[in-house]
């Protein structure tokens, strides 16, 4: 794989404030003289970068840490605040639940965002998480580019940011829930990768036109450059650990081995989607990146606007590839020099020290089922249509025939019972419930089972129970939810590797602060992700949005 290096790094430094400034407000304060100081932490920054990596597990960063380069998760880890011990405190740990808690600081059980889609109960149809049918694609013919924020209950930091400053807020992703959810209900604008056409789009939702920056951006066809390229290790093979090919690993479409080295092949079928599993895709975004920052002339105000930047290839890679491959290693890498470029390129544009950087990930993701087994541990890729299949079998035993369940199906844990069919027979449903919680234990596949009365009034205890709580929203999950087995993944046979257990290896991510508020070096205090907005809004001194949950990391900022 081709690319440039960049010179090491030498961020503008902020601009010194001399001591005797620095001492005469609070001199002056312990006199009495003054009403409390604006302190440097009430300087708002020109810009907030927001970067969710999507399935960055926290463990990559401290493995890799002695080969990244100066300027991108080593400068961020070093100049900054690194949380060591952030988790997600709910389940399900997947892509659309990370990006709408990440800046709104509450959970499913309040932003509604329960899973990438969900089974609607209404329309009794599947509903994808950014779904819209109001909205109209832009930028592109596809329909399954209706999406909006419709179905993001309440507020973000976007949003708040809005109402406070009047700030730019501009949203960007390969994927469009990454794109659309973190950047709120009104940003300038939001965009994603339609991988048909190579093209970043919209909906009409934002605009009814790709602006010119986004049309110049996709004129540059970088997709199409990045098709036949070969993607190799970026260090000597003896930097990465694990055997070459991953156990459980999958390979890439169109490769007979999941092994380096590996090419963007051309896809008569697919168009650029399989760039999205290779660095190439976060070549990309980096790119999009800073033709945002030009276009939408973010940074350029007096108050602070808000880039969100999500990166979705390593998702893509880690799904096939496992978190011991050498390719997730490598993508990491990558990754870091694309950051170290982004970096050098904000300093350049408006002086690191105006810049305030969040980094964290949606989610963590499990060991491939066959390298837990390796080692000895209870690793499984569980039949849930053939457990399904066994629930209805078992459900008609014991209470007659006819129709249980709204669907045949277990989503993301979540069991819908069909209400109606159940009164027509005078069944109970949490009778029906509670037999669906035993039937699930006594199969031995899963952790817990947890009923809709037993959530909503709270009966879920422990660390547990109370994930699942977070997770479970009274309007549209489901009437059971149950938890696989440390160690277990849904999906009978395939290969690769998922994501959305309540387990610290899908929990556990980094969290990144840097900028003038935040204190420089490592910190493990627990945390978890839903505390990233309140402590943006403490050193903003601004309100938090409306079901923000969290509370303020103080062990990061630096004194008032
Ligand atoms: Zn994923």
């Amino acid at each position: 794989m081709s690319r440039s290096h960049f010179p090491s790094l030498r961020f503008a430094p902020p601009p010194a404030t001399p001591l005797p400034m620095r001492l005469l407000p609070r001199l002056l304060l312990l006199a009495g003289l003054v009403a409390p100081p604006l302190s440097a932490l009430a300087t708002p920054p020109k810009l907030v970068v927001a970067i969710l990596v999507d399935q960055l597990r926290y463990d990559y960063l401290e493995a890799l840490h002695d080969h990244f380069a100066p300027g991108g998760f080593r400068f961020l880890a070093e100049k900054g605040a690194f949380l060591t011990f952030a988790h997600y405190n709910y389940a399900p740990t997947v892509t659309g639940p990370g990006h709408a808690s990440f800046l709104s600081g509450s959970t499913p059980a309040m932003h509604g965002i329960i899973g990438n889609d969900w089974f609607d109960k209404r329309s009794r149809l599947m509903v994808n998480c950014v779904s819209d049918p109001d909205a109209a694609p832009v930028g592109s013919n596809d329909p399954a580019a209706r999406r909006s924020p419709k179905n993001f209950i309440g507020d973000n930091f976007a949003d708040a940011l809005r109402m406070r400053f009047g700030s730019k807020v501009v949203g960007i992703s390969l994927k469009d829930r990454g794109a659309i959810l973190p950047a709120g209900h009104k940003p300038q604008g939001a965009f994603w990768f339609d991988s048909t056409s190579g093209r970043f789009i919209t909906s009409s939702y934002y605009t009814q036109e790709l602006p010119a920056w986004v049309s110049q951006f996709n004129a540059r066809q970088l997709p199409q450059s990045f098709t036949g390229q070969k993607w190799t290790r970026l260090k000597n093979p003896s930097v990465y650990s694990g055997p070459t090919v991953a156990l459980g690993a999958s390979p890439l479409p169109g490769e007979k081995t999941a092994a380096f080295d590996h090419s963007v092949a051309p896809s008569p079928t697919e168009g650029f989607e399989t760039l999205v599993p290779t660095p190439f895709g976060n070549q990309l975004l980096t790119e999009l990146a800073l033709a945002a920052v030009d276009g939408e002339k973010l940074g350029s105000g007096t108050h602070p606007d808000l880039l969100s930047v999500s990166f979705s290839s390593l998702d893509a890679c880690g799904h096939r590839f496992g978190p011991s491959s050498h390719e997730v290693q490598d993508m990491v890498l990558r990754l870091d020099l694309e950051l170290e470029r982004f970096f050098q390129a904000l300093d350049q544009r408006l002086g690191l020290h105006n810049v305030w950087i969040i980094l964290t990930a949606d989610h963590g993701v499990a060991p491939t089922p066959e390298a837990a087994l390796a080692h000895g541990l209870d690793g499984l890729r569980a039949d849930m249509n053939a457990l399904t299949a066994d629930l209805l079998a078992k459900l008609e035993q014991r209470f007659g025939a006819g129709r249980f369940l709204l669907t045949p199906k277990i989503i993301d844990g979540n069991v819908y019972l069909d209400y109606g069919a159940l009164a027509e027979r005078r069944l109970i449903p949490e009778e029906i419930a509670a037999f669906v919680r035993d039937w699930a234990l006594d199969t031995g596949k899963f952790q817990a089972g947890y009923t809709r009365s037993q959530l909503l009034e709270g009966r879920a205890q422990g660390p547990l129970g109370e994930r699942i709580r977070n997770g479970f929203n009274a309007e549209r999950s489901g009437d059971i939810v149950l938890v696989q087995k440390p160690f277990h993944i849904p999906g009978g046979g395939r290969g690769g590797t998922t994501h959305g257990a309540p387990y610290a290896y899908d929990t556990h991510v980094p969290i990144l602060f840097y900028g003038a508020p935040f204190k420089q070096g490592r910190c493990a205090e627990p945390v978890a992700i839903t505390d990233i907005v309140s402590t943006l809004c403490v050193a903003l001194r601004m309100t938090e949005p409306a079901m923000n949950m969290g509370k303020p990391v103080l062990a990061v900022l630096r004194p008032d």
